[in-house]
């Protein structure tokens, strides 16, 4: 990991909560930073299915999987392309 080259810390505040993918129905913990003040929208994918959701953050956002998905299939999610 890569500090960096400034010496004051951002004030990064963790959140994390558990989203349920509404394609797939697995349950993701979504862990991300924010930072005061500031903020852009990064995208998480769920593991399972591949479907994007867009969350405000500082940062990447770390995304793992509680459970599996329900929907007893293994397709991914498609974007639809019209
Ligand atoms: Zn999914």
């Amino acid at each position: 990991m890569e500090q960096p080259s400034g010496s004051q810390q951002p004030a990064f505040e963790r959140v994390s909560f558990v989203r349920p993918c509404v394609y797939c129905g697995a349950r993701l913990a979504v862990f991300v930073s924010r930072e005061a003040g500031s903020g852009e929208t990064h995208n998480y994918e769920c593991p399972e299915c591949g479907k994007d959701y867009p969350v405000h953050a500082a940062l990447e956002p770390l995304v793992s999987l509680l459970e599996p998905r329900t929907d007893g299939k293994d397709d991914r999610y498609m974007e639809t392309l019209f």
